[in-house]
């Protein structure tokens, strides 16, 4: 039995509609499947709406950005409570800062010789919500690069010269909003965060002070040794392990809901320790 709790609709950098998503988890056999954009809830009442007709679990969550170290740290919300309305303005606070970042980076491109306007990125998109992802695609519709990779490789990607950061959130800050509306702050994709001779113990042990109480221990593009890892380290440091392929749809080609790139398989009674920690918080 196996679930999957990192997965993106059109509603940020996915192309699947959260119905679709629904649908699809019960193709996979889940259990559970939970929705987890970027910034915002505004895919889940689509997707819940569709818990009559499937059989999998559907669960509510965000995924949000944070500043750790100097680098850009996903977290995840998981079981957040979408009707909490102070939540829900804190996230119309963050796409603020995202839409901001957007529009400097749109001038950033027009000094490199890459003029596109908002309208081109807009036009890549089926949701209000714009990411890096269709700055891509606005790009290479425009002609400035060939293909979407590309434009990361030369221009938007984290290290380049077209790219502007967002003003992010510190790691206590995501995790105190998370748990004050009744969900669980869990580390993403640790792996993706710096590889290598990274000391994740002091670092995983430090984001632990600051309030994270998970980490995602199994993901869609880990090798067998980092999921094994990072199992280990959650297990070490008595944090909640979780796990999910992040599927974006056609936007990561060859990523599975709930396969990830094949070999996949986050066994579901990690649900039940994740639905623990959440009781846990609502009691403090
Ligand atoms: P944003 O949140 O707008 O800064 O965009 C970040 C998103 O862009 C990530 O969630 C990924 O989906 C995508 N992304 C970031 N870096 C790369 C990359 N090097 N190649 C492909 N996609 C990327
Ligand atoms: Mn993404
Ligand atoms: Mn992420
Ligand atoms: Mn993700």
């Amino acid at each position: 039995m196996v679930i999957d709790l990192h997965c993106h609709s059109l509603h940020s950098d996915g192309t699947d509609a959260p119905g679709g998503l629904a649908l699809l988890g019960d193709q996979a056999r889940l259990t559970a499947l939970c929705l987890t954009d970027h910034d915002t809830l505004d895919g889940i009442p689509a997707f819940l709406a569709m818990q009559p007709q499937v059989k999998v679990r559907l669960l509510v969550g965000t995924e949000l950005s944070c500043r750790f170290l100097g680098q850009s740290l996903h977290v995840l919300g998981l079981l957040v409570d979408p009707s909490d309305a102070r939540f829900q303005s804190r996230l119309v606070e963050l796409r603020a800062r995202r839409e901001d970042r957007n529009r400097r980076m749109l001038v950033r491109l027009a000094e490199l010789g890459c003029p596109i306007t908002l309208e081109d990125v807009q036009a890549q998109a089926d949701s209000p919500l714009l990411s890096r992802v269709h700055f891509a695609k606005a790009l290479a519709t425009r002609g400035f690069v060939r293909r979407p990779p590309e434009a990361f490789e030369r221009l938007i990607g984290d290290d380049c010269p077209g790219f502007v950061p967002r003003e992010e959130l510190s790691p206590s800050e995501a995790s105190r909003w998370i748990r004050e509306a009744g969900g669980v702050p869990v580390v993403a994709h640790p792996g993706r965060f710096a590889q290598g001779a990274f000391h994740w113990d002091e670092a995983m042990a430090d984001l632990q002070r600051q309030g994270l109480e998970g980490l995602e221990g199994y993901y869609g593009e880990y090798r067998a040794a980092e999921q094994k890892y990072f199992v280990a380290l959650g297990a070490r440091l008595g944090m909640v392990v979780t796990g999910g392929s992040d599927y974006h749809g056609a936007h990561k080609p060859g990523l599975r809901l709930g396969r990830g790139r094949g070999g996949l398989q986050v066994p579901d009674d990690l649900l039940h320790r994740l639905e623990a920690q959440q009781r846990l918080g609502a009691h403090r």
